[in-house]
């Protein structure tokens, strides 16, 4: 099998799971206990916590562990609007977000929350002029994500974060497919990332706040992290994320340039018919999202069944519905359909990759010729 679906999940790598081995099979205490055993697992998750928030590399600020980047999201949303001080009471966020930021959203919406969603250009990015005109003096929160997921499209987010910030409002940034990929931009107040895309485990991420920016507590129980999350942490799963984050740290030129390489051969490799969705130049090269005229991409997937590429988000792959961030670019429902991702990072080799693309490229071809 040939994995190129890396904006979905990551393998975990050989050294997170090696961190990781001690803290499953043998070492089980609870790390908020008083006892030794307690302390040492303690001890390790203080470091995973430094190691996170090292390769965050933001000031002024902190991280808790949350369940997964979902949680912190709604964390992030539904706990400032719970702090929102009188007269703010608008959230402006953008098409093209992933369903944990929209979804929540839409639920802070039907509570009373007065919400603006807003459309993109053509190439994914958001039109800075367009989100100066909304913002004024009722706005609480603005969210942007760094990166899509679905497109690998980047958004300015420090100059979004200044101009919010200008209006007296906060700022959110869903930074899932940038952290361990890229610089994660200065400037938000509150940053949510998953350790599952950099190579760690699942159902572990971390809301990263600006001291002072801490929304209200969403879980509530024995008091953990400072009172802001409650819930035992699992030092397995810190400990992954901490090893995770800092091999992302530390390898992060190499693999950037090893993504730019794959990039470069993929689009040689599958000829000129396919058009690139989402800008080129203001985009993460891991995340190539594609269509051509006239295929199936649906067929594609089901005719390449040893090929783990993708039709967008997980989330929604399954569901059927269009893609809301392809709609979103202006694509028709016959060219949404005719789209596919293709993810690739770390561990992809160039052969296996471009042997991959030969092969859709083949396929979309063959597709082509029976349709005319
Ligand atoms: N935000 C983005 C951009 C994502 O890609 C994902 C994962 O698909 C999430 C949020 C949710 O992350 P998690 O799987 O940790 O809940």
């Amino acid at each position: 099998m040939i994995y190129l679906d890396y904006q979905a999940t990551t393998p975990v790598a050989p050294e997170v799971a090696h961190a990781m081995q001690p803290w499953i099979a043998e070492k089980f205490a609870n790390p908020h206990s008083p006892s030794r055993w307690g302390n040492e697992a303690e001890a390790v998750i203080e470091v995973a916590r430094k190691q996170v928030e090292t390769a965050l590399n933001l000031k002024g600020g902190s991280i808790a562990f949350t369940g997964s980047a979902t949680e912190a999201l709604n964390w992030a949303l539904k706990g400032t609007v719970e702090k929102a001080p009188k007269g703010r009471n608008r959230i402006i966020t953008v098409a093209t977000e992933h369903a944990a930021v929209l979804d929540t959203c839409e639920w802070l919406a039907d509570n009373g929350i007065d919400l603006t969603i807003l459309p993109v250009e053509p190439d994914g990015r958001l039109d800075l002029e367009l989100l100066a005109r909304e913002l004024d003096d009722r706005v609480l929160l603005v969210a942007v994500m760094q990166v899509n997921n679905e497109i690998g499209v980047t958004q300015p987010i420090s100059e979004i974060a200044n101009m919010a910030h200008e209006c007296g409002a906060l700022m959110l940034c869903d930074a899932v497919q940038a952290f361990g990929r890229m610089e994660i931009c200065k400037g938000p107040d509150l940053v949510a990332i998953s350790a599952h895309k950099v190579f760690g485990p699942k159902a572990i991420g971390a809301l990263w706040m600006r001291k002072g920016a801490e929304p209200a507590p969403f879980i509530h129980g024995g008091g953990q992290e400072r009172g802001l999350r409650s819930g035992t942490l699992s030092p397995a799963l810190c400990v992954g994320f901490g090893a995770a984050a800092k091999l992302a740290d530390e390898r992060q030129t190499r693999d950037y340039d090893h993504v730019q390489k794959l990039w470069k051969a993929a689009i040689q490799a599958l000829g000129p018919e396919w058009i690139i969705n989402g800008s080129v130049a203001h985009r993460y090269h891991g995340n190539l999202n594609i269509r051509r005229k006239g295929i199936d991409a649906a067929r594609l997937l089901a005719e390449l069944r040893d090929i783990a590429f993708s039709l967008g988000s997980a989330c929604a792959s399954g569901s059927g519905r269009p893609s809301h961030v392809l709609r979103a670019l202006g694509l028709d429902y016959r060219e949404s359909r005719s789209c596919i991702r293709l993810g690739f990072g770390r561990y992809t080799t160039q052969h296996e990759l471009v042997d991959a693309c030969g092969r859709i490229a083949t396929h979309a071809r063959t597709q082509e010729k029976l349709s005319a």
